[in-house]
């Protein structure tokens, strides 16, 4: 059998592939098993933060690979302590929960939000605010802080406490706030999976200051934003906000499944031992690719992936389709089915992605400059 038909055949069918198998890769390209070559504008959906087998990456996991892979967390381990510290160190927050994903990392910031609430106001302050259009995740709770209702059909009961403001409408949410007990407000500074759209900046604001009034737990999901894609370490410093949790995935370990959940000093407390656990989490090996992630993103390459966000956005603009987005989280509105564009894209070499009806490009934080003139040279040309 090909490689489709045994997946067809036996991989639950959850995934509508496209019709390639993807067989190396190296930098910003990729290969298929018929050896033809892509430039790769998805980064394996913002996970891929310095392309495909950087050598710097690879040999941090080979190096931890082959010196402690895994130890539980019934003991201490440097690659877990050092990247907590760094990520502390980089954002003022004061501790780090590991986790395996974006929806686990999620799922532990809502426990969080409860616990805080719980403590400090009583238990029945358990409702968290998200927004219409959000992404948050396949777990029964990550779904139900997912703003959009076609991903709940099937599944309900979901877990009960979520409530749903409009993007950017902020006597909403303050009514929403006045209205309920409510332990927090969650939000993607930009919505990914909802079509790349960036929030305003005095919305983001709002939930901070409506937060501090009403004493909740201020959450940002930056599971797609996080970790130098937006062209800042984490999206919520573009706005001039300090989240009490920020939860992370995706590009944070260039690769390997790793989430965390950040918390502030005014809320790490709520968790003691025995609260929370992962018996992945913190991997030792994830661990050293993340830290080896982190500290290649200094000012400099951050200012590089913004630079090259301007020049994605501008090339595109000039060429007559409006762009959404921040540094190298990009949506374009395309004048046909996004489908088309995909596949004229994939024909002339160049993978991307889909949010909603626009053209979705994460690529890797690292493309070069030659490779992404031409990517934005075939995509142009797409569009058309
Ligand atoms: C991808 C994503 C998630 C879910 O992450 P998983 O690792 O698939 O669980 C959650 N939130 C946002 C904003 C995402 O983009």
């Amino acid at each position: 059998m090909s490689i489709k038909q045994t997946d067809e055949r036996y991989v639950a069918h959850t995934y509508k592939r496209f019709d390639i198998a993807i067989a190396a890769g190296e930098g910003s390209i990729c290969y298929d098993d018929n050896g033809k070559t892509y430039i790769d504008m998805t980064s394996g959906i913002g996970v891929n933060s310095f392309g495909y087998a950087d050598p710097v990456w690879a040999e941090a996991v080979a190096n931890q690979a082959k010196l402690l892979q895994h130890t539980s967390n019934l003991y201490y381990a440097s690659p877990c302590a050092e990247l907590a510290e760094i990520l502390c160190t980089r954002t003022g927050m004061d501790k780090v929960f590991f986790c395996n994903s974006g929806a686990e990392a999620n799922e532990c910031a809502v426990k969080v939000a409860r616990a805080y609430a719980a403590a400090h106001k009583g238990a029945d302050y358990y409702n968290i605010i998200t927004l219409n259009k959000s992404f948050h995740g396949r777990t029964l709770t990550t779904l139900a802080a997912t703003g959009q209702e076609n991903f709940h059909t099937k599944f309900t009961p979901l877990t009960e406490g979520f409530l749903y403001a409009d993007a950017n409408d902020i006597e909403g949410l303050e009514r929403l706030v006045a209205d309920n007990k409510v332990a927090g407000i969650l939000i993607e500074t930009v919505q990914g999976e909802g079509g790349v759209n960036a929030l305003d900046k005095e919305f983001v604001q709002a939930c901070e200051r409506l937060c501090r009034e009403n004493d909740l737990v201020f959450m940002v999901d930056e599971v797609q934003t996080g970790n130098g894609r937006t062209g800042k370490l984490y999206s919520y410093m573009h706005f001039g906000v300090q989240p009490d949790v920020v939860s992370t995935a995706k590009g944070l370990a260039g690769g390997l499944p790793m989430g965390a959940t950040l918390m502030s000093e005014r809320v790490s407390g709520v968790l003691g031992y025995g609260d929370h656990g992962s018996t992945f989490g913190g991997n030792p090996v994830c661990a050293a690719a993340a830290i080896s992630v982190m500290n290649r993103m200094d000012e400099a390459f951050l200012a590089d992936v913004a630079a090259k966000g301007r020049y994605i956005k501008e090339r595109v603009e000039q060429a007559g389709y409006p762009v959404s987005g921040l540094g190298l989280m990009i949506g374009i509105v395309p004048k046909k089915p996004v489908s088309e564009v995909l596949a004229a894209c994939m024909e002339n070499g160049v993978l991307c992605l889909s949010a909603k009806e626009k053209l979705r490009l994460l690529p890797p934080l690292n493309i070069p400059m030659d490779l992404l003139e031409k990517a934005v040279d075939v995509i142009i040309a797409a569009l058309g």
